[in-house]
């Protein structure tokens, strides 16, 4: 991307006579420049020139959509009418999406641009972009590094600067991880928000679509276009979407996560960069106090049980049959869904179906699920209650700052990467992760900020202002 870096630019541009084909056309160049990045799986050329000289036209025409001029990327596990989505799995191999998803139609409508589909863990299993069936992303910061995951391609088309936006989905902080290891603005709203029509289910009770942007204010503006009420998702909420104003909020009541200080294994440096913004918003005459986070322990187990069985259950319909990679050696429908899922997942996919029948199984489903769900509640409630005492909660987005590519190889130890993101999805409220820290170690770092369901209004105005 050449010349424009946030929304606001590419729209004066747009509005002082720039092409928006130019724009998308400097966007593939970067792209490709940057193409040992990893982060796109394709590139949709023919589809994003189309588009691009349409919203060309309807600038002449005076009829331009509020996203004219800003191209994005999106995950490859959000479907695109016509276009291949394989969510980084060869099970995909060779499938076409037969419809759009609603963020996808909504996005077009006003005017954006589609570079191409983005890299990411497979079924968005992961936290540093490394179970992709396709390899690993580099880090734009640092090579050597993770991206972070599982929309580690996202992040990485935003951070190297090819795309002014990307979409991404958030599970258990697959946006605001990779958001907080690139040094971009990750969101994931409140559960119920946007549509996950046409999105490739993993746990369907916490996924979540969202924006990875450099700006807050243009978060907002992907937001605002894509929130809202779909019928082809019944778990869109009926409840009118909040105009996002971005007026300053006041003095605020803030909520900060103790944990976020005192728990072994946290980086001195990002521990001392909340204590400094604690310091500055206390000093800025807003009430600044501490807070429990509920179950703090509990909370990447409870998460790990539920969403591996919602997870065991949505990928059982690639069978070798109904989508993509079908076994060759097969003979037989018993052996055609056994081998096809066989060669066609990944290792990761497979633990995770392993784990979430496990949980699932007569004799361990009230010791496990049940369970789970029970604390669910539990953490949830506590959360809300939480919500409803302070505007806002703020912590860190994560432990550490990105770590090398094949450094955490354990898989428990990769799962506690989510430690303060997973709250967000098991309680379904709006988190967003800022890019507000740099390590003397090269590398950017985040602060989440959470507020109550459907508060994005109020959780946007403190990220823009307050930080
Ligand atoms: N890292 C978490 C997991 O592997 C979250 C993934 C996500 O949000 N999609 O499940």
């Amino acid at each position: 991307m050449s010349t424009t870096k946030t929304f606001g630019e590419a729209r004066s541009a747009v509005e002082g006579g720039a092409s928006v084909t130019a724009a998308t056309e400097a966007a593939l160049a970067a792209a490709h420049q940057n193409k040992h990045l990893n982060a796109f799986l394709e590139l949709f050329d023919q589809s994003a020139l189309e588009q691009a000289a349409r919203v060309d036209a309807r600038v002449k025409a005076g009829e331009a959509g509020p996203l004219a001029g800003v191209v994005l990327s999106i995950k490859d596990n959000i479907c695109y009418k016509d276009h291949k989505v394989s969510a980084s799995s060869r099970i995909l191999e060779g499938f076409t999406s037969l419809y759009s998803a609603t963020v996808v139609e909504r996005l077009l409508a006003a005017d954006a641009v589609i570079l191409g589909r983005t890299n990411c863990d497979e079924f968005a299993m992961g936290s540093s972009n490394e179970n992709s069936a396709f390899g690993k992303v580099l880090n734009p910061v640092n090579t050597n590094m993770v991206p972070g995951g599982s929309s580690g391609g996202a992040a990485a088309s935003v951070a190297a600067g090819i795309v002014h936006a990307a979409l991404g989905s958030d599970t258990g902080g697959s946006i605001r991880q990779p958001a907080s290891f690139t040094g971009t603005v990750g969101l994931k709203p409140t559960y119920g928000r946007v549509s996950r029509h046409g999105l490739i289910a993993f746990a369907s009770s916490f996924d979540q679509i969202g924006p990875f942007t450099r700006t807050v204010d243009d978060a907002a503006t992907l937001y605002s276009v894509m929130a809202g009420r779909d019928q082809r998702d019944s778990t869109t909420s009926r409840k009118p979407v909040e105009p996002i104003t971005l007026a300053h909020p006041g003095k605020l009541r803030i909520g900060y996560f103790r944990e976020g200080l005192e728990r072994p294994g946290m980086d001195p440096e990002v521990v001392a960069h909340l204590q400094a913004h604690i310091d500055r918003l206390k000093a800025d005459g807003h009430v600044v106090e501490p807070v429990e986070v509920p179950l703090l322990d509990h909370q990447v187990p409870t998460y790990y049980i539920l969403a591996t069985a919602e997870a065991s259950s949505n990928l059982a319909r690639f069978d070798g049959i109904h989508y993509g990679h079908r076994s060759k050696a097969a003979k037989g429908v018993e052996e055609t869904y056994r081998l096809s899922r066989t060669e066609g997942f990944g290792p990761e996919v497979k633990r995770r179906i392993l784990l979430g029948t496990f949980v699932l199984s007569a004799g361990y489903y009230d010791a496990y699920y049940a369970q789970a769900q029970r604390v669910r509640r539990i953490l949830r409630d506590r959360t809300l209650e939480a919500c409803s005492q302070f505007d806002i909660l703020l912590g860190p987005t994560c432990p550490t700052t990105a770590f090398a590519h094949g450094a955490v190889s354990d898989p428990v130890a990769m799962y506690l990467q989510d430690i303060f993101t997973v709250q967000a999805n098991l309680a379904g409220n709006p988190a967003i992760s800022l890019p507000t820290g740099m390590h003397s170690n090269g590398l950017p770092f985040g602060l989440q900020l959470m507020a109550a369901p459907f508060a994005e209004a109020k959780l946007l105005a403190a990220a823009k202002h307050l930080f």
